[in-house]
């Protein structure tokens, strides 16, 4: 099979390999690690966390149903007390310590987008995953139907690195793409966001002495609804550069246009997205499709549960069946790219549900490739 790859190096194989160190991506290597497999992470960034702190989005949507019970444990559980532990949050007193209450404040909370990454680097080292930065997958090896390893390019060139199973967590679904997968794109407002800071804020740290509140979120463009997205301009698929290219040219005219009339000296823009900040650019069409009509229905093969961000006491149990096609036996998807549509896309989407997706998917490939 390699033969007619002569010129890209062949690297040692893994049992798993996931495309995407996001939290989609992080939750799956650690959750196939933790299940016995030898697992390499490959990323194209220089920093974990994809849009979560990357990308800026910095707010760990709810855990819980918002009456009081926690839906999502686990990894996603361990992120946000992890996103929680360096750094600023402003997750509620009743949820600092674990049980469940009976509250109507949700378990969420902003956090530090760097200082999350950072911690990042360490939860993966501690649960003995091996990560490759700097490095983008390319395309899978496919085998028929299964994939015998990803291809990816780097500065030292292409390689190859064989694996028994692969989750995609690319956040586009590129490797299923690659692989032959379905796949559906994406259509998305313009917003554009960076991460600031200004006097008033200052002020305003030094008298609350919270972290949270020396940086903000300046935005222009779309809220999630679409309500904001500028006159004229057409929605965006990200599935191209040009795409990209032209949504992060336009969204960053619209900021700097906002923000270069200030005063020069009385604010600071702190960081800028290094991820587009694109809500949806591909998802795979899988075993089951989730369209959030599945409320309190329950599913055989249910890898776990979770509310819905935009509605307290709603319930969902979430089928193994989103995350694979049944023709590619060893490829998984998790993260934003699992199979969901309307609604269903929405209440997947965000980052607890991300990790859970990803815990599962990553158990998953563990036990095929370890069993
Ligand atoms: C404007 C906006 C606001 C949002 N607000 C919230 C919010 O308040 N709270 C919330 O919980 N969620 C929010 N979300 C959603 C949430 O942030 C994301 O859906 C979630 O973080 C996606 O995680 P992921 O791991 O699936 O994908 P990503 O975060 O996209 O991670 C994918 C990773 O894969 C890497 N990658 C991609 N392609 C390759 C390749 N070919 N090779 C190697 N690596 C590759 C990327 O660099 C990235 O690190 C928001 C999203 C947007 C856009």
């Amino acid at each position: 099979m390699i033969k007619d790859l002569r010129e890209i190096n062949e690297r040692r194989g893994y049992d798993v390999i996931v495309a995407g160190g996001g939290i989609g991506g992080i939750a799956a290597a650690v959750s196939a690690a933790r299940n016995g497999a030898d697992v390499l992470l490959i990323e194209k960034g220089l920093n974990l966390g994809g849009l979560a702190t990357v990308g800026l989005i910095s707010f760990y949507e709810p855990l819980c149903d918002g009456e009081g019970t926690q839906m999502i444990f686990g990894i996603a559980e361990e992120l946000i007390r992890l996103a929680a532990k360096y750094g600023f949050d402003n997750i509620p007193e009743s949820w600092k310590n674990g049980a469940e209450k009976r509250t109507n404040e949700r378990f969420a909370g902003h956090f530090s987008p760097t200082i999350f990454a950072m911690a990042l680097d360490n939860y993966l080292a501690e649960n003995g995953v091996t990560l490759r930065l700097d490095t983008y997958v390319v395309s899978p090896v496919m085998e028929g139907r299964r994939c015998a390893g990803l291809i990816t390019e780097s500065c030292g060139g292409k390689e190859f690195f064989p694996a028994k199973a692969v989750v995609d967590a690319t956040g586009d679904a590129l490797v299923c793409l690659r692989a032959g997968i379905p796949t559906v794109s994406g259509e998305n407002y313009l917003t554009y966001l960076v991460h600031g800071t200004d006097t008033e804020d200052v002020k305003n740290y030094i008298k609350c002495g919270r972290g949270a509140a020396l940086r903000k979120w300046w935005s222009v463009g779309a809220e999630a609804d679409g309500n904001g997205h500028p006159a004229g301009v057409r929605k965006f698929s990200g599935d191209t550069a040009d795409d990209i290219t032209e949504f992060m040219l336009l969204g960053r005219k619209m900021l700097f246009d906002q923000i270069k009339d200030q005063p020069k000296e009385s604010r600071e823009v702190l960081t800028l997205p290094g991820i587009p900040p694109l809500r949806t650019i591909r998802h795979i069409v899988g075993a089951y499709t989730f369209d959030g009509s599945e409320e309190g229905q329950t599913f055989p093969d249910a890898i776990g549960r979770c509310g819905d961000f935009r509605t307290a006491g709603r319930r969902f149990e979430l089928p193994e069946r989103i995350l694979y096609h049944p023709d590619y036996p060893n490829i998984w998807a998790c993260g934003r790219i699992v199979s969901a549509e309307g609604d269903g896309w929405e209440i997947t989407r965000v980052i607890p549900v991300c990790a859970l997706t990803g815990e599962a998917a990553g158990a998953l490939a563990a036990r095929f490739c370890c069993s």
